[in-house]
């Protein structure tokens, strides 16, 4: 099927669906062993989408062994790469095939517009696989520099049980990261999705069947992280667990590997990125619509949205003045709408995080300058305005804390070294942005920032050639490019006398 334009396609498309809420262990759709599910609730209208299984340690139990026993099988672990590259360039390419559905499925999920889960989320899911499919047998082992009468071989083999735990903002791209590499090395997956967006997860399975992956090498448990994903970070035979989601959890799951089997834990975690705009920005109205963009796109709930917009003092009025504008473009709508460009909060528990830091910038002296309320009750969803807050210092909560909904904290500074002293001034250290057209000026910030990506001139740049990842409470390791493949591969030296 084409990419269905208007709402009413969307629609139609919805009531064919069936949605499927059952977990995928060794290749079948099952129930969860003790029975328990949960409803699957749609933020845009508070529709019950379907019922979804809530597993827990005996499902965790029973997909580690599938992983474990599909691995020791041989039939993925060490089928040749080039072998491998096919199965994901199959399965990218059905991704691509089941496109519409699966936007739709993660729209009606957890509230972004349609039009952006087709044209970003899907295209990028299918290309991760894709890229690290394609990766795959072009990487090469390397030879020691011995002596004459020894070889010293570094090679590098898959790690064996991978558990992924993913989150809600970009349920279906944020597994395809982890997915693309770590099947690509000939590992064993068990999928966790996010408890709020469990449906694309549970559809892709079965595409990766169809795509030619063989049972047990991957396998999707739906549910709670305090339940099935405690018991996988718990547990004593999955070699690597994979995350993206909070910092809070990130630390909880280091703590898990320590009580547990000494996993190899890698984080991708929070981020209160700063987007700092210098008085000699090339283009003002590019920059304002670059900020705009990178606290309202995907309703704020990005990790590198750009929550701290650090501006310059003699371009402060003009600039903010520009940003409001760029901002109200981005009022909440209809997902399904094609025009609609800022969604539904995931669910109510999240509305009410963002009301409440909403609610703490006000008490703390920050001046709400525009956005604020929750909107569109009357459709049963959560919809909440962007919201702009000038006059914030760097110690308020709403500088401080990652709030992860379309609310944007305007913070003044004076000269490169206030902007560098109050951008580094955060636990968090994913991702900033750079507006100069001062080319030693760029570096120098680009060299000063401690973060995993710095963007100058533009806003959330990259594709999969380039890693993606944190310094300091944002995390470790990174996601994309051939960077990731460390985090799914254990590097051996066979060392041979001749
Ligand atoms: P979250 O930490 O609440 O949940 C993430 C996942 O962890 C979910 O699947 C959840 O069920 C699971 N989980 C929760 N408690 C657990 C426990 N005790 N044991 C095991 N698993 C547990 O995060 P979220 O609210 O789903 O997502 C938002 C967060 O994700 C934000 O902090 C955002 O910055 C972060 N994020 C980071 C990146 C990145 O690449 N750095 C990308 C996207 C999102």
């Amino acid at each position: 099927m084409g990419i269905a334009k208007k709402r009413s396609d969307w629609e139609h498309l919805a009531a064919s669906l069936t949605i499927n809420g059952r977990a995928f262990i060794n290749g079948s759709y099952v129930e969860a062993a003790g029975g328990d599910s949960f409803d699957c609730i749609s933020p845009i209208d508070g529709r019950v989408l379907a019922k979804v299984v809530s597993c827990g340690p005996e499902d965790a139990d029973r997909a580690v062994a599938a992983a474990r026993e599909s691995f020791e099988s041989g039939s993925w672990s060490r089928l040749a790469p080039v072998k491998r590259k096919q199965v994901m360039l199959r399965f990218a390419e059905l991704l691509e095939t089941h496109a519409d559905e699966l936007a739709l499925l993660e729209t009606l999920d957890m509230g972004k517009p349609v039009s952006h889960a087709r044209s970003v989320d899907l295209p990028a899911a299918a290309r991760a696989i894709r890229w690290s499919g394609e990766a795959i047998d072009k990487l090469y082992g390397e030879l020691a520099p011995t002596a004459h009468n020894e070889i010293g071989m570094i090679t590098r083999e898959p790690i064996g049980v991978v558990a992924a735990i993913v989150p809600w903002n970009f349920p279906l791209l944020m597994a395809c990261w982890k997915l693309g590499p770590a099947l690509a090395a000939g590992n064993s997956v068990v999928l966790k999705p996010s408890e709020k967006s469990p449906l694309t997860a549970i559809r892709m399975a079965a595409l990766a069947k169809e795509a030619g992956i063989p049972d047990g090498v991957l396998n999707v448990l739906p549910g709670f992280g305090h339940l099935v994903g405690e018991a996988l970070a718990l547990h004593m035979d999955v070699d690597t667990l994979v995350f993206t989601g909070s910092t809070r959890v990130a630390r909880q799951l280091m703590i898990y590997a320590g009580r547990s089997n000494m996993k190899r834990v890698w984080l991708e975690a929070g981020g209160k990125s700063p987007n700092i705009v210098f008085a000699d920005a090339p283009d003002l109205g590019l920059a304002a619509r670059a900020a705009a963009e990178a606290i309202a796109f995907n309703q704020g709930e990005v990790c590198t949205a750009g929550s701290r917009l650090l501006v310059e003092s003699p371009i402060r009025d003009q600039f903010i003045a520009q940003v409001r504008a760029e901002l109200a473009k981005w009022q909440p709508g209809h997902p399904l709408e094609p025009e609609t460009r800022c969604g539904a909060l995931v669910d109510r528990q999240q509305l009410q995080t963002v009301l409440g830091y909403i609610a703490a910038g006000s008490e703390e002296g920050a001046t709400l300058v525009q956005g604020g309320n929750q909107v569109l009750q009357s459709t049963g969803g959560v919809y909440v305005e962007p919201t702009l807050f000038d006059g914030v210092h760097n110690q308020m909560k709403i500088a401080r804390e990652e709030i992860f909904g379309p609310v944007l904290s305007v913070i003044e500074f004076d000269g490169m070294e206030q902007a560098i002293a109050i951008a580094n001034d955060s636990i968090y250290g994913l991702a900033a942005g750079v507006w100069t057209a001062d080319l030693s000026k760029a570096h120098r910030m680009a060299k000063a920032l401690r973060c995993g990506s710095v963007w100058v001139n533009q806003y959330d740049g990259g594709d999969m050639t380039a890693p993606f990842g944190g310094f300091k409470q944002s995390g470790n390791g990174r996601d994309k490019s051939l960077h990731a493949f460390d985090k799914y591969t254990e590097i051996k030296a066979t060392w041979i006398a001749i």
